[in-house]
């Protein structure tokens, strides 16, 4: 290893004290999300800390986005810090929202309460101490090395926990993730300090609504009851489609096993009369439903064309239209994601992997997220493919009571963050 690494490495060990504080400062600032507070102040917070390493940062409001308000604004902070010459950037994106604290907590959910090494609180792990452990990265890095080329990039957006409409994928909207503004993004979400998470499955979320015809309950044969309709989809569910979702299996090194295979989740099933207001102690009325709802939700794998997701669906509801007498729906896309795979020889991905071997002394895990995370709009709208999610915390922790950050965790991923900057604008990239 050569000199500069390991100043590298020592520095990030003597900021601990500095990286518990900034985490247990991130901590106390409860953005959650819904309804999404706290944005402007963590943003103001964070720019105020870079501020005094040269970055340069600007506020960005997602105006008119889900849940933007006068009250609610969904406010974003990218920070840059230029280099004494030209070349590549490294971005850094961590959401700032967190998620309900929920029931169960032995610990105050806000407090960062620090003990045996964990810290405490919602949003620890998913992900301010992501968030930190990069702040961390970059101050040492941009410190020991101002002739660094390229630019550093440090972000906090809004609203991940609720699809990330109002943080990453407005700001890519705007450019700010375009491969001509950014060439590597590290997403600091808690994936194990050890492991690398290239991509995620894609989505598909539609709305089945079957019809029928209103009618007396006593009577009804002259009525048609559209749950009885709906009641036939799921059955055809249940005969063919869930058997051959469970038969398919992916390439992508999805995480956990039972991820590995296309699933689909039925959301909510309405059908009738809605359900009675709490406290309401009278009778159902004697009706037929004439209208049944089903959201689902289809995970599905790159092998997968998305075109093809959506088609399945329909032509099961084709076959029960011949099949079955009175039978009508429609069907309403919602949203759709396509499954993306960053390339495992990308740069940003093979420093990642150097940086792990060199700092734990093993060779990373490579993984995918069976869900979604903010890369989707990095990848679609901002059209920047080499990006990856790489960061401390522990994955089944997120969202759950007593969440927590390991300290030693953090450094450990702070320190392979801040050797992939060495890697990518000290040593540059294209000279290796
Ligand atoms: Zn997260």
């Amino acid at each position: 290893m050569t000199d500069r690494r390991e100043k590298l490495l020592e520095e990030i060990g003597n900021r601990r004290d500095e990286l518990i504080a900034l985490t247990q400062d991130l901590v106390r600032m409860p953005t959650l999300n819904p309804p999404g507070v706290g944005y402007r102040e963590i943003c103001d917070y964070l720019a105020h800390r870079l501020s005094k390493r040269h970055f340069d940062f600007e506020f960005v409001r997602a105006h008119d986005t889900p849940g933007d308000s006068e009250k609610y604004p969904r406010w974003n902070v990218v920070a840059r810090r230029e280099g004494a010459k030209p070349g590549e950037c490294v971005h850094f994106n961590s959401h700032i929202d967190v998620v309900e604290v929920g029931h169960g907590w032995t610990t105050d959910p806000f407090g960062g309460e620090l003990i045996d090494g964990k810290i405490y609180g919602r949003g620890t792990c998913d992900m301010k101490g992501g968030l930190a452990a990069s702040i961390i990265a970059a101050e040492v890095f941009v410190d020991l090395f101002p002739e660094f080329a390229g630019a550093v990039e440090i972000s906090g957006t809004a609203d991940e926990e609720t699809g990330g409409f109002g943080g990453v994928a407005y700001l890519a909207e705007q450019g700010f993730f375009t491969p001509e503004r950014v060439q590597h993004v590290i997403i600091p979400e808690p994936l194990n300090k050890d492991r690398i998470c290239l991509g995620h499955r894609g989505v598909f979320w539609a709305e089945i609504e079957t019809h029928g015809h209103i009618a007396h309950g006593s009577m009804p044969f002259l009525g048609d009851c559209a749950v009885r309709h709906m009641g036939a989809v799921v059955a055809e569910m249940e005969r063919s489609l869930f058997p051959a979702l469970a038969a398919r299996t992916t390439e992508m090194p999805v995480v956990p096993e039972g991820a590995k295979q296309s699933t689909m989740n039925i959301n909510s099933f309405h059908g009738g009369l809605p359900e009675p207001e709490e406290g309401f102690t009278g009778f159902p009325a004697a009706i037929v439903p004439d209208s049944a709802r089903m959201i689902i939700d289809r995970r599905y794998l790159i092998e997968e064309k998305p075109e093809e997701v959506r088609g399945e669906i329909v032509a099961l509801l084709e076959r029960l239209k011949a099949e079955r007498p009175k039978f009508s729906y429609t069907f309403n896309d919602m949203w759709q994601v396509a499954p993306t795979m960053t390339d495992r020889n990308s740069p940003v991905v093979t420093r990642v992997a150097k940086g792990i071997s060199e700092v734990m002394g093993k060779e990373p895990d490579y993984v995918v997220s069976p869900g979604t995370y903010d890369q989707k709009h990095i990848d679609r709208i901002g059209r920047m493919h080499n990006c990856i999610a790489y960061g401390p915390g522990i994955l089944d922790l997120a969202h759950q009571p007593d969440e927590y950050v390991g300290v030693e965790d953090m450094l450990g991923s702070a320190r392979v963050m801040g050797l992939v900057l060495i890697d990518l604008l000290a040593d540059g990239a294209k000279g290796q």
